[in-house]
């Protein structure tokens, strides 16, 4: 019997332009719930708070709850194997380019470059009047709702909130890496949200195989998939790695 964590390396290796697609699964070891399934966010919170319209109608009760999810959190979190064995696969000139959901920065932290953030990242907030925009540890969130210095106007965290448009530039790099890519490395998502899970399906059309994570089946694995790797992103990893480097 073929032996999936094998082919999966013999693809990596040969291939020429290779993207990792990931989402909240990768980060759970890390210390970040995410959003559905067991022990997921929305279990304990509303995703209301995350809805644009909510924001601009109660700023003070959104931000009392995104303060303690997005920021006291995720600011204690650290990257894990996962994230790392990316970075190394980047350095190595193996990984063309990442391609997240997720708005936790713990790509960059792990030493990432190429790292298109479908919906943003926790760490600016973006002033709703006139646009200026801030690193989160610039502004005090201890009083409700944190405004601009500049205007006066409300700040809102710059990831994407449920109603708002996916900004311009990871957009269109993840465009190009579907079209790019002749391997699609997806790792911890469901394959749930809008438009972000139709970039794995655009790679698949391209002709990119796909290699995908996770310790549960997604919509992606018997649609697309072509080698499922189940089990926890750190462990996969790690063995992939070994395989990838297997002198160090
Ligand atoms: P999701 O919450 O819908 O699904 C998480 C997926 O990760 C599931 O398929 C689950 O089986 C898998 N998973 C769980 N533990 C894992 C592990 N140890 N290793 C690998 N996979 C594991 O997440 P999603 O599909 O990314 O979509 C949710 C949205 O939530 C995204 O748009 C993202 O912006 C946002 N989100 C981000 C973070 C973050 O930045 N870390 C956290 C929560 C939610």
């Amino acid at each position: 019997m073929k032996d999936p964590f094998r082919e999966a390396a013999i693809l990596l290796k040969h291939s020429r332009f290779t993207t990792a697609f990931t989402g909240a699964g990768i980060s759970v070891e890390s210390g970040i719930p995410s959003f559905r399934g067991e022990g997921g966010l929305w279990n304990k919170y509303d995703p209301k708070v995350l809805d644009l319209q909510y924001f601009l109608e109660d700023p003070s009760g959104s931000w009392t709850v995104i303060k303690e999810i997005f920021y006291d959190f995720f600011n204690a979190a650290l990257p894990n194997k996962a994230h790392l064995v990316l970075a190394r696969m980047e350095r190595e000139g193996m990984l063309g380019r990442i391609i997240t959901q997720n708005i936790d920065n713990l790509h960059q932290e792990a030493g990432s470059g190429m790292v298109f953030e479908f919906h943003g990242n926790t760490k600016n907030l973006r002033c709703l009047h006139c646009h200026r925009s801030y690193k989160a540890g610039q502004i005090s969130l201890d009083h409700f709702p944190p405004t601009c210095r500049e205007c006066g106007g409300i700040l809102k965290p710059d990831f994407v909130f449920f109603g708002e448009a996916i900004p311009q530039l990871p957009l269109a790099a993840a465009y190009e890496a579907a079209s790019l890519s002749d391997v699609f490395l997806i790792i911890g998502t469901t394959g749930e949200v809008m438009p972000a899970n139709q970039i794995p399906v655009m790679a698949k059309q391209y002709g990119a195989k796909i290699i995908e994570v996770n310790p549960e089946p997604s919509n992606y694995t018997t649609e697309i998939t072509d080698i499922f790797l189940q089990g926890k992103a750190t462990s996969i990893m790690e063995k992939i790695e070994r395989l990838l480097f297997p002198e160090s």
